[in-house]
Order: structure tokens, then sequence, then C-alpha cells
């Protein structure tokens, strides 16, 4: 029944279209258990069961066959292809080896300053926060005051951050969280992002490594300067850890003119990436914008919704 459904929306937009769309998934992390911090982020079991079932139902291609099949109008029905954003160590411990059992490709976008410090900014926010006997956050941090007097506060308290602090460019989010450990004491942060080592292993595995800026920094929020740096910076370290050109990048938060704009891939094309990636929802056929693929993620957890959901989306070319 749900390879009928699926059938029939996929004819029903390769009329509309007159080509078959690609639909690309985003993941971040993949936890062993239930995290409370990250609500919305998958586990092991349900990574394996939807790798397992994906397997079944659609044509999972690596990026450079997607690319190329995109370009020559070739793509096959059901066309998927599975990302990883900004390169955490539950990628390489627990994603890749599910990916690797049941043969599926994928392509992780990874940002260098956390795999060099081995965290990103949210990670020193997330630890600040869930280590503390501190019980509130000033309002100097994001103009009102939090109260993180249990573990709900805290989880509050670390959405709040993240939403405000995201928006302010590097610079600025980095006085902030110096502040947030003036305020809150400081600890030792805990590696949360894969290693150089890892990022090898996984090119050598045969999966894409693609770019994903060195700071993770809202690409609106800096100067045109700061872009070109972070990009730069990011490919070469990448470039230098695989041992082989890096042709993909996906931009940070990824709303295209929200948080990057056609100056932002501008660089990107100068630069030599051959395709960019958003997280605007929707399928890419031949006539989208190489640079600003969408990506999307259904919130379905059912796995017959899910798959649905992922062929409706895809046929919403934007
Ligand atoms: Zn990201």
């Amino acid at each position: 029944m749900l390879n009928f459904l699926l059938s029939i929306i996929y004819w029903r937009t390769r009329i509309k279209l007159k080509e078959n769309p690609l639909a690309i998934l985003y993941f971040h992390h993949v936890f062993e258990h239930n995290n409370e911090y990250h609500p919305d982020d998958i586990i092991a079991d349900e990574f394996d069961r939807k790798i397992k079932f994906l397997n079944k139902h659609f044509n999972i291609l690596t990026m450079s066959e997607a690319m190329e099949k995109l370009e020559a109008k070739q793509l096959p029905p059901k066309a998927l292809v599975i990302t990883f954003d900004d390169g955490y160590q539950d990628n390489f411990t627990i994603a890749a080896p599910i990916l690797k059992k049941h043969n599926c490709p994928s392509t992780f976008f990874i940002s260098t300053s956390g795999v060099d410090k081995g965290y990103l900014w949210n990670d020193e926010v997330e630890q600040l926060i869930s280590n503390t006997s501190v019980k509130k956050i000033s309002a100097k941090i994001i103009g009102e005051q939090i109260l993180i007097e249990n573990q709900d506060d805290k989880i509050n308290a670390f959405q709040q951050l993240l939403s405000k602090l995201k928006f302010l460019s590097h610079n600025e989010r980095t006085i902030q969280i110096k502040r947030l450990k003036d305020e809150l004491g400081d600890v030792e942060f805990q590696r949360t992002m894969m290693t150089h080592e890892q990022i090898k292993q996984l090119h050598q595995d045969g999966f894409t490594i693609g770019a994903h800026t060195h700071s993770h920094t809202i690409l609106t929020t800096e100067t045109i300067d700061i872009c070109r740096e972070e990009l730069l910076k990011n490919k070469n370290s990448l470039e230098a850890t695989i041992n082989d050109s890096i042709k993909y990048i996906a931009f940070p938060n990824g709303l295209f003119e929200r948080d990057y704009q056609q100056k932002h891939y501008g660089i990107a094309k100068e630069m030599n990436f051959q395709a960019g990636f958003s997280t605007n929802d929707g399928g890419a056929i031949s006539l989208t914008n190489t640079y600003t693929i969408p990506r999307f993620m259904p919130y379905r957890k059912q796995l017959s919704l899910f798959a649905l959901s992922i062929a409706k989306i895809a046929g919403e070319h934007v």
C-alpha cells in the first residue's frame, strides 16, 4: 500500500515538474538514548529503523551521483540523499556503523572549529548550564533574566539562549559566552565533535565530507570578509584532513535570504564549491539554483507518514 501511494505521488510530481525531484534529508545528532537537551534529535534504534525503511522504499544516492543525475534530469523516482550537519562525534560512533550496515551513503557537513577545539559554541552553552549550581542567568546575556532552578528550567534556558545567541556575530557571541562562564562558573568542556582522524576515516569508508563554515556562524551576521575567511578556513582544513577536494557546502542554519544570501554563495562559487545546500523545505530539480538546494526533515515519527511527507515535500519545487 505504501509503495503504491509513493508511486502515485511521484508520478503526479513527474507530470507536474517533467522530471523526478531530489529529496535531501538532514540529521544532526544520533544519540544512544533520549537526550532532554535535544528533543528533536534521533536515537540509535529509531535511526536504524528509519534507514532500513528508507533504503527499502527510496533510491538512496551518494551526493555526487545525485548531483550528476539532477543536472542531467535523470534522477530515478524516489531519489533521496542523507546528510548530517555540524560533525558530531556520534555521527562517527553511532550513525556511521548503522549506515554501513545498511549500505547507505551519506554526506557529513562539518564545522572545523568544533573539530579543532572539541566542541561548538552551543555545546559550551549546554555544558555551562547543565553543570552549574547557580540558579539564574542575568539579563546581561540576552536582555532578560532566566531562572535555572531545576532541570526543566535548564532545558528551556538552553533553548532560549540558543535561539538568541545564534543570531549574533561570532565575536559578539564569544563575548556573551564569556559572560555566561563568569556567571555560571567555568567547566572543563567535554568533546562532542569528531576528530580529524575520524573525519579521515569516514572519507576512507566512502562517505562524503562537506563544508559547514569554520565557526558555525550565520553568514548574514558577519562582514563579507569574515564570511570569506570562514569558508576558506573550513575548506582548507577539511581538504588537508581527507586529502581530497571538498565540493559541497551546507550553510549554517541555512534559511536562504535570512541566514545566507546570493553574495555568500557567490563566495562559495568562487572557491569552487560545486553546490550549496539550504534548510528551506522542498525538492530539487534541474532548474533549482545549485547554491540554494533545499534540504528538510519531516517531523513525522510513524514510518509510513514519514515516507509520505518526504514524497510530498520533494514535489514542492522551490
Ligand atoms: Zn549546523
